[in-house]
């Protein structure tokens, strides 16, 4: 949960209307379903409003130096594409899953996990070029796919509110799956375009490889979670195998090109790795928030996910859910206010309450999801300056049994005093030049980091524990934060 209210729903319904109403149709050619009547103004109008959510909801990582790198290196690419007229646009968000994608427009970003991934100018420049080449060729969504739209297991939630609907996409397998899955005709285009652009700029396109099979290796050895690039694209390896067909026409000797690894490395030197516990964290049932300094304990059992805009949970079976978001108004009774405009949510009885100390006010409701008549309760809860909603529902049936249940977790909320919990930091990358020859284990044993050797050696690009790094070599750790 990041520090401000923020609108998921838009977001979500702006791909929606790409794929529908801004004028689909079917190429003649491929038979594909495309935006074949979006105007270049249109597309940029989109693209735009749709990068405004994504830095809103995800964020941008707090790294000027590094957002300014991006930029300038994805706008020089731009410049020499077949439309450098469009507002290029490079960010990189706040998202531990390594991804990257481009919205209509000219609108392209990178996760700090993608960031964390690749080790040289060169492979961002292919990742970059790959993505400016679905702006360049028109590419847009041609389909949402289905498990994007899979939930939490809230059951009722997704039903009743448009919010957590949004949010159970988001839950499902990470933001990422909302994006813009592309043709695999499309991702070969991209890929002969990115090709093309990095080449152009002078860089070592061997790197193209060595980034695809870094994303291929950790789909086999990360199951969760699922590396999304992998999941909207087509396998890593038929498209090595192009780009090393490609690489053997070529007259120069890549050899001779850039790489730009010494660049890279300093530029994601100290970049955040891993979830962030500023923006919060469980403690089994404890949820915790040291940057909001307040903590919440959801039902123990239940299922929990902390994602940028709320904290949601479902219990075992699925009949109960709970959703904890910052609510945009001054006071609880205004958030109260905007909640119960919502179409077909009854409120009943309410009452002004102290929790922890903390002006609250909690209201009764009745809804109904699909069928299924609802009840819950709803609290809005003051604390600095901020307002907490915590929905809490079940299946009317239920409700009696699920209400201490959820009376308790909303009066668990509570100022967070733990100066420990308040200080947390997270982990960071840190770059490392090897005194002298030694293998990856002798490197991790010299210079340990708080993630699996295995991990380590991923992020790396090196083989395994046995891989001989030469004297000078510059590595990546993962060093603890406090
Ligand atoms: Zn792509």
């Amino acid at each position: 949960m990041h520090q401000s209210p923020r609108h998921l729903r838009t977001f979500l319904l702006l791909f929606l209307v790409t794929a529908t109403a801004a004028g689909c149709a079917r190429n003649p050619v491929t038979g594909q379903l495309q935006v074949a009547l979006m105007t270049e103004a249109q597309e940029i109008q989109m693209g735009g409003t749709a990068a405004v959510e994504v830095e809103r909801t995800i964020g941008l990582v707090d790294d000027p130096a590094l957002q300014a790198y991006i930029q300038e290196l994805g706008e020089r690419m731009a410049q020499e594409s077949e439309r450098p007229a469009l507002p290029w646009t490079f960010g990189v968000v706040d998202d531990p899953t390594p991804n990257a994608f481009a919205l209509p427009g000219g609108y392209i970003y990178f996760t700090r996990g993608m960031m964390s991934l690749m080790s040289s100018e060169a492979q961002l420049a292919t990742v970059l070029g790959h993505e400016i080449g679905h702006v360049t060729a028109r590419h847009h969504v041609t389909r949402m796919s289905r498990a994007q739209l899979a939930q939490l297991g809230l059951g009722l939630g997704t039903v009743l509110f448009p919010e957590l609907e949004t949010l159970g996409a988001f839950a499902g397998a990470g933001f990422q799956l909302l994006f813009l899955q592309h043709s695999r005709s499309a991702e070969r285009q991209a890929d002969d375009l990115g090709f093309r652009y990095a080449l152009e700029q002078g860089y070592d396109v061997r790197e193209m490889a060595n980034v695809f099979a870094a994303l291929a290796r950790l789909g086999e050895e990360q199951q969760s979670p699922l590396p999304s690039w992998l999941m909207t694209h087509p396998a890593p390896e038929d498209r090595i195998t192009v780009i090393e067909e490609r690489i053997a026409e070529l007259e120069v000797s890549p050899a001779t090109m850039r790489r730009g690894r010494p660049d890279y490395l300093a530029r994601i030197d100290g970049l955040v790795y891993g979830t962030n516990p500023r923006n919060g964290f469980f403690r089994d049932a404890l949820f915790l928030h040291p940057d909001l300094r307040f903590q919440l304990t959801f039902p123990s059992g239940w299922r929990t996910q902390n994602m940028a805009q709320a904290v949601i949970a479902g219990s075992p079976q699925q009949d109960a859910a709970m959703q904890l978001t910052l609510a945009g108004e001054a006071t609880p009774e205004e958030a109260a206010t905007r909640f119960f405009r919502q179409e077909g949510v009854r409120a009943g009885q309410s009452a002004r309450r102290t929790i922890n100390g903390l002006p609250a006010l909690l209201v009764g409701f009745e809804a109904r999801a699909g069928e299924v008549p609802v009840r819950g309760i709803a609290a809005f809860i003051s604390y600095r300056e901020r307002i907490y909603q915590i929905l809490t529902y079940s299946a009317a049936p239920t409700f009696a049994r699920y209400e201490p249940i959820f009376s308790r977790s909303i009066g668990s909320f509570a100022p967070l005093t733990d100066p420990e919990v308040l200080g947390v930091q997270p982990n960071r990358l840190r770059i490392v030049r090897v005194p002298e020859a030694m293998t990856f284990a002798d490197f991790n044993r010299r210079f340990p980091s708080i993630i699996p050797i295995a991990e380590l050696a991923l992020i790396n690009q090196v083989a395994g524990p046995e891989e001989v790094l030469p004297a000078g070599f510059q590595a990546k750790r993962v060093v603890g934060g406090s």
